[in-house]
């Protein structure tokens, strides 16, 4: 092993990847640490080491928890005539579907499309970028969905076209889910111009729980960031530029799916973005009380997601682990991070609790689906554990006896 992944080494001599501030520091309101990149432009370019680190206040506040107090001075009666109005612009009183809502199946996904065909009197079309594969409460969860009373069309792109875009993501950018999210995020303007619904409503805007309110303003305003600006568009799928993807023999048109529809045809159709999570209070647990009433959405039936201490949240597909484990491993943030800050932001837990969680469950491995993962992109264990080691950044990690250790655990 190389001396930089030493304990008591002198840290500043230590290498920072990806971008990453060589200090690492918490967040002194919830739990997030200053190691969270704020842009992930893994879409067009090779390499994930160009990352900008999310900002921090001189305060030792970071900017979500900044955002979270100005979402408390946000006046919710008026966002939600603000909907009002839009589902007004966009009811169709023919029968016609009038909104397309994306999603997994998950308790955002009946969250969202509950309330706008319940509370706004909207009729809309679901549509689902398929799981690598579901878990079989994923699959529960999905028909749960639509026995609420929605159609839903999924989408499958090719599973062995999936496959090697899935391992190649891992193998270069340590990110397995960049095919899937690229092509999920594409998914709903793509059937927006196939079925003529110029209105597509998402969850919740992912910047508000990790950015600043400037961030979140200019998701708003452009949350076709994905759409491409012309046809010949050059993006990287699994960290490898398109044209290069012959020798895995994946041609441009196995790549379909995974290329935006091109912004003139978007605008032409006056198709519009927008994000629930901007009409309406947003918190996970809020989510999942309200969906349980509403369907027969079922949480983990372990109890517990492996790698936190939540149990409704990403349960529908086999790799879901895998997505949060490789985060751990480049940033040192975890699944239990990631639900701990915002229950600590939304006052479901203090603090504290959220410091222990954090230590108690953000390290555990995703074992349950771990063979699954192995087999699907073609690789061994032992390759497996190269690729996760050799991301982690010395300045975050350190190898001692009794295995790798978090130089600076959340405090
Ligand atoms: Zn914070």
């Amino acid at each position: 092993m190389s001396a930089e992944y030493l304990p008591g080494i002198d840290e500043d001599q230590l290498e920072a990847k990806y971008g990453l501030p060589q200090k690492v520091v918490y967040c002194k309101k919830c739990v997030m640490s200053n190691q969270r990149p704020a842009t992930r432009p893994e879409f067009t370019k090779k390499s994930a080491n160009d990352i900008e680190a999310s900002s921090f206040g001189e305060d030792g506040i970071c900017d979500a928890c900044k955002y979270n107090e100005y979402k408390k001075t946000i006046d919710w009666d008026d966002r939600r005539r603000q909907l009002e109005e839009l589902c007004d612009k966009f009811r169709r009183n023919d029968g016609r579907y009038d909104v397309i809502v994306p999603g997994s199946g998950g308790k955002d996904s009946i969250f969202v499309s509950h309330m706008l065909e319940h509370e706004f009197g909207m009729n809309p079309l679901t549509v689902t970028w398929a799981p690598h594969a579901y878990t079989e409460i994923g699959r529960q969860n999905m028909e749960a969905w639509q026995r609420t009373g929605v159609d839903n069309v999924v989408f499958t792109p090719d599973p062995v076209v999936h496959a090697k875009l899935t391992r190649l993501a891992f193998l270069n950018l340590v990110n397995p889910f960049q095919p899937f999210i690229l092509g999920q995020k594409i998914l709903a303007a793509r059937f927006a111009l196939m079925y003529n619904i110029p209105f597509i409503m998402y969850g919740e805007n992912q910047a508000e729980s990790h950015n600043s309110l400037d961030t979140i303003q200019s998701s708003l305003m452009d949350p076709i960031h994905f759409s491409a600006e012309k046809a010949d568009m050059e993006l990287y799928f699994g960290g490898v530029e398109a044209n290069d993807l012959q020798q895995y023999g994946i041609t441009r048109k196995d790549l379909n799916p995974y290329y935006p529809p091109l912004r003139e045809d978007i605008e032409k159709a006056g198709i519009e973005f927008h994000f629930m999570s901007h009409f309406v209070h947003w918190s996970p647990q809020q989510n999942y009380y309200y969906v349980k009433e509403c369907s027969d959405f079922e949480s983990n039936p372990e109890g517990r997601s492996e790698g936190t201490y939540t149990k409704y949240a990403s349960l529908d597909d086999k790799i879901d682990g895998q997505h949060y484990y490789t985060m751990l491993a480049k940033f040192g943030q975890g699944r239990a991070m990631n639900d701990a800050i915002r229950d600590i932001r939304d006052g479901y837990i203090t603090r504290e609790e959220g410091v222990n969680l954090v230590n108690l469950y953000d390290e555990e491995f995703p074992k349950n689906h771990f063979q699954f993962f192995l087999d699907y992109i073609g690789i061994t264990e032992e390759e497996y554990w190269k690729v996760i080691d050799n991301a982690r950044s010395p300045h975050l990690w350190m190898k001692t006896n009794e295995g790798w250790k978090l130089r600076h655990p959340c405090k």
